[in-house]
């Protein structure tokens, strides 16, 4: 079933051609090598809408994310937040810029001082941006904990004295406590217990419609990113191999390393793809293959994969594929 989208032209945050690439030693005595983490992806997100990233440990999800909240800088290529260049982190502008994105992610006791209660937490972000009087700002943080699901007895409560899903629900109180535009989220529900991941992923659902806010959510798990998402970007080894509707893109995915990743999905019943076993190493950054990066892996590679790097190519108003092999009108056997 697909979500429903808010149409505006206007879009939020843009990714134009952006790399990260960081300089590191191979070694003791070995020379320096350019680790491409991020290797020219763009993507536009719109207000209200979710944008799913999927991919392997080291597919450079997460360096995305912290490129969009301005908290990595691009080596190339530009980052836009409502239509204007991010400022550089640190600087007043960009701070000023925070409190309309937030970020959640899996970790949720590295997220919150530990010293400090769940009430005191949520209230942090209202102290630094002077929103609201003291007694305006307590009121707030009741909505708040209240919109989450925490009950009233547990904003004095401390992090360790939460479950791992209450405390992700006063980490997302504290992220909307500034009314954000845009969640970055980060494997938000990836730590907690099957059942409780539901919980949290329908109240971050919920919660995103009633206030109308984007969402970058990064994740491994392809049956949580189909249910969250307006739009699917799958990440290889730096750069986007695939991206389109949700529902479209696992019903029928396209690029070989997205049929291979959903062929994974655990489903009930008969299988709508039988399952591609992936076989050589898994990606290294440090270590990219030239042409396709995934032809070492790729079971329809052809001589071209080896040398000719393949460009994420519209087959047609929905779906996007970077693979010599992709067409409008036939499907890649793997
Ligand atoms: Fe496989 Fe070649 Fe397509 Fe890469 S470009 S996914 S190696 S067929």
């Amino acid at each position: 079933m697909s979500l429903p989208i808010l149409t505006t032209d206007a879009s939020l945050l843009t990714l134009t051609n952006v790399a990260r690439v960081y300089h590191t030693r191979r070694g003791l005595l070995g020379g320096s090598v350019d680790v491409r983490a991020v290797d020219g992806i763009s993507f536009t997100v719109m207000p209200g809408q979710t944008l799913g990233i999927v991919g392997e440990s080291g597919c450079g999800k997460s360096t995305t994310g912290r490129l969009a909240l301005g908290l990595e800088q691009p080596t190339e290529g530009h980052v836009t937040f409502e239509g204007a260049p991010m400022p550089p982190a640190g600087t007043a502008a960009w701070r000023d810029l925070r409190r309309r994105m937030q970020l959640v992610f899996q970790d949720t006791l590295g997220a919150m001082d530990r010293r400090l209660s769940i009430a005191e937490q949520v209230a942090e972000p209202l102290d630094i941006h002077g929103i609201g009087d003291k007694s305006e700002r307590a009121d707030r943080v009741a909505a708040l904990l209240r919109d989450v699901g925490l009950r009233p007895d547990q904003a004095i409560r401390y992090p360790h004295e939460l479950s791992g899903g209450q405390r992700q629900r006063a980490v997302l109180a504290r992220a909307l406590a500034t009314d954000p535009a845009l969640l970055v989220c980060d494997e938000p529900v990836s730590a907690l217990d099957v059942s409780i991941q539901a919980q949290v992923v329908n109240m971050l659902t919920d919660l995103q419609a009633a206030r109308g806010i984007a969402m970058v959510f990064i994740s491994h798990d392809l049956k949580v990113v189909r249910q969250v998402s307006h739009r699917v970007a799958v990440m290889y080894l730096g750069r986007i191999v695939e991206e389109g509707d949700p529902d479209e893109l696992f019903a029928d995915p396209i690029h070989p390393y997205t049929r291979a990743l959903v062929s994974a999905i655990p489903v009930p019943g008969p299988r709508l793809l039988p399952r591609i076993v992936l076989t050589g190493d898994p990606p290294n950054p440090a270590d990219r293959p030239a042409g396709c990066a995934f032809h070492p892996r790729c079971p329809v590679a052809v001589p071209a994969c080896r040398v000719e790097t393949p460009a994420l190519r519209k087959l047609d108003d929905r779906r996007s594929v970077a693979c010599h092999l992709a067409s409008t009108n036939s499907r890649i056997a793997v």
